[in-house]
């Protein structure tokens, strides 16, 4: 029997939500080409979590856990995983496209001389065959890639997939994996986190976003209420980030962050096709914007044509009184 690698991702010792996504997308691809699923953890000070992994399909679960991948070691990282591809006979690997997962994968996929298929939107099986989908144009069109090689690699876009807890109560078998012992060329010494305790718009299952009609940094005042109301994260587009009113690292857009939330919330945006690559993925987009005729109206799921600075507080008051 063949076997699915799934790369998981922690951060501080505990399992990021897109390591579910992942395992659960190995176990719905094991059931179509009768495969095992093995879930490869890697981290400093990991949780005992790693054997519930198993309740979302993994068949065993390798930990490589040491202090020395406090932080993320691409050097390390790559070793450990080419080593669980090679000892697991691999020949389908799953991870997230996060900002490790898309550093570390295409340097596994180059020394392995691995076809390789980032940001995917969907697998498919076809007559035994393996196509997986990938946004292009920013987002206007989508490539159905299949790949030839012997190992074939496929990163999830975060967000997209759900994690199903297909066997509840069912732990995996847990098997530590030591560090290898090489040369490390490049060290990562410290990882700053910007933004604080904030809620990350990558993260988040709900987002509220505010664009150029928010008009100042004073008025995010309002953007941050709804989404404070909610327990969503605040988000911006291009044209809010340049103005210096949000900073880098809440847009979301063809260069910004790319999420997938159950709810994503526009106010004052207008829907511009490189901001659209970046939230297409929103399952229920609600806008608000004063012009009919903005790009959005058509694609969002719900429009509220009216001012923001009317809408928004309205929206939290009624929210305020739903919530007690
Ligand atoms: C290479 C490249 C990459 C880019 N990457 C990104 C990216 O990652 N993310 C991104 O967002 N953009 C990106 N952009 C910029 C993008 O093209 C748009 O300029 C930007 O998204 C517009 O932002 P906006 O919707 O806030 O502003 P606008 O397009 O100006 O829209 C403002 C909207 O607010 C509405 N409005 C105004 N006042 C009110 C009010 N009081 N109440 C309600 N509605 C109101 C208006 O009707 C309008 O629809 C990129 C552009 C390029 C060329």
């Amino acid at each position: 029997m063949s076997t699915i690698l799934a790369v998981t991702e922690c951060r501080d010792g505990k399992l990021h939500k897109t390591s579910l996504e992942v395992v659960s997308q190995a176990k719905a691809l094991s059931e179509k080409i009768g495969a095992g699923v093995v879930a490869l953890v890697i981290g400093s000070g990991i949780s005992v979590e790693s054997a519930s992994l198993g309740e979302y399909g993994a068949t065993k679960v390798l930990v490589a856990d040491g202090q020395a991948l406090e932080n993320y070691q691409p050097d390390l990282y790559k070793s450990i995983i080419i080593e669980a591809i090679r000892q697991n006979s691999a020949e389908i690997v799953l991870a997230p496209a996060t900002a490790i997962g898309k550093d570390i994968m295409p340097r596994v996929a180059a020394r392995l001389e691995a076809g390789m298929v980032s940001d995917c939107t969907k697998i498919l099986v076809q007559d035994h065959t393996i196509q997986a989908e990938h946004p292009i144009f920013a987002g206007k069109a989508f490539a159905l890639l299949s790949v030839n090689s012997a190992v074939k690699i496929i990163t999830l876009r975060p967000s997209v997939f759900d994690a199903i807890q297909t066997n509840p109560g069912v732990a995996a078998p847990v098997e530590k994996v030591g560090l290898p012992a090489i040369e490390i060329k490049v060290k990562t010494r410290e990882v700053k986190k910007t933004g604080g305790n904030k809620l990350d718009v990558a993260d988040a299952d709900i987002i509220v976003t505010g664009g150029r009609g928010v008009r100042s940094a004073e008025n995010f005042k309002i953007i941050e209420e709804l989404a404070a109301c909610l327990n969503a994260a605040v988000g911006a587009t291009r044209a809010a980030v340049d103005s210096g009113w949000r900073p880098h690292e809440e847009q979301v857009g063809q260069t910004g962050k790319v999420v997938s939330p159950n709810l994503y919330i526009m106010c004052g945006a207008s829907g511009s096709i490189q901001h659209w690559a970046g939230m297409s993925g929103a399952k229920c987009i609600v806008a608000v914007n004063k012009d009919p005729n903005a790009p959005i109206i058509e694609r969002a799921d719900y429009s509220i044509i009216g001012d923001l600075f009317e809408v928004v507080p309205a929206l939290i008051e009624e929210i305020r009184k739903i919530r007690g």
